[in-house]
């Protein structure tokens, strides 16, 4: 592929041709998976002061031929493709129906479930009424369910998005920025929007002993984090000393490796049980 640029324009290229249809069968392959319930929610579980208060709800395709797909390979390609909303949507779904199961388990009642939202789903203008048919179809509360968003969701238009924060708010429901510090955030904006969390994205929590530079970071997103009201989880935490350097500078949560990977619902709630229990 290096000497192709002096011939950019050809009309056909096979190595080309190969990755449209590659993707063409890859979306495909969603359309069907989505009917046909190929996918399903791993919880990875969030950790306050050794207790697991709640989980990331992380994506899995158990695609029939391939074996497991990364949603780092799906979840662009369902962005561009539009997707993302049926299966957004069913991600809502599923998430606040498992809200309304641990809700029945004192056990499990008050662990709260954090979805990802991806920018094409959060601005479709019926997002918001997406979610409290979600809560109310299921029976769930609001005030489980956190959204993670990404710092480029939530500048792509601003009073839509602090609108529809609002609106969800009402309902208790909870944000999350997602990945902080690789993206363009603003501290103006950090104070505009109604944020309840930020996560300390895990490309700095990775070095936090070895990188002065990460450390720096790191700390700083928690002090920022705190002055403005806010919760600060880190993610990936994979060794003891990385969770012993975010508690000794007053992280207030973690998740990561060290504790678990995303996990299947059954050992996810067998994980809360021998934890909190
Ligand atoms: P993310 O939201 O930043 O999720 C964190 C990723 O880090 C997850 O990868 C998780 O499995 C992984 N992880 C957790 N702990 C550790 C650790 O200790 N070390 C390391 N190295 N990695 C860790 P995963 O599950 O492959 O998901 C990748 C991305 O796909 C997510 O990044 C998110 O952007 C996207 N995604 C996953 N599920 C959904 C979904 O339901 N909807 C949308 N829109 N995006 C999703
Ligand atoms: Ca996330
Ligand atoms: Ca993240
Ligand atoms: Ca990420």
């Amino acid at each position: 592929a290096k000497n192709a640029g002096r011939d950019t324009l050809r009309f056909y290229d096979p190595q080309m041709q190969a990755v449209v249809s590659a993707r063409a069968t890859l979306e495909l392959d969603m359309r069907v998976g989505l009917a046909q319930g190929q996918f399903e929610l791993y919880y990875q579980p969030q950790i306050d002061h050794g207790r697991i208060t709640g989980a990331e709800a992380l994506l899995r395709w158990r695609h029939p031929r391939e074996g497991f797909i990364s949603p780092a390979h799906f979840i662009p390609l369902a962005e561009e493709t539009g997707l993302i909303l049926p299966l957004g949507e069913w991600v809502l779904q599923a998430a606040c129906r498992r809200l309304a199961a641990w809700a029945q388990q004192p056990d499990l009642a008050l662990l709260s479930l954090a979805v990802n939202v991806s920018p094409r789903q959060f601005h479709q203008v019926s997002f918001v009424a997406q979610v409290l048919a979600a809560l109310a179809g299921a029976g769930a509360d609001g005030h489980q369910l956190k959204l993670e968003m990404t710092e480029g969701l939530l500048l792509q238009d601003v009073e839509d998005t602090i609108d529809k924060m609002g609106q969800l708010k009402g309902y208790g429901v909870g944000f999350s920025l997602d990945d902080f510090g690789t993206g363009y955030s603003s501290l103006s904006y950090l104070k505009r929007l109604p944020l309840d969390q930020l996560k300390i994205d895990q490309s700095f929590v990775r070095d936090v002993l070895t990188d002065p530079n990460d450390a720096a970071i790191a700390r700083t997103v928690v002090a920022l984090g705190t002055s403005l009201g806010l919760r600060v989880i880190a993610e990936g935490v994979e060794t003891e000393a990385q969770r012993e350097f975010l508690e000794r500078h007053h992280c207030h949560a973690w998740q990561g490796y060290l504790l678990s990977p995303p996990v299947a619902v059954a050992a996810f709630e067998e994980l809360v049980r021998r934890t909190n229990g």
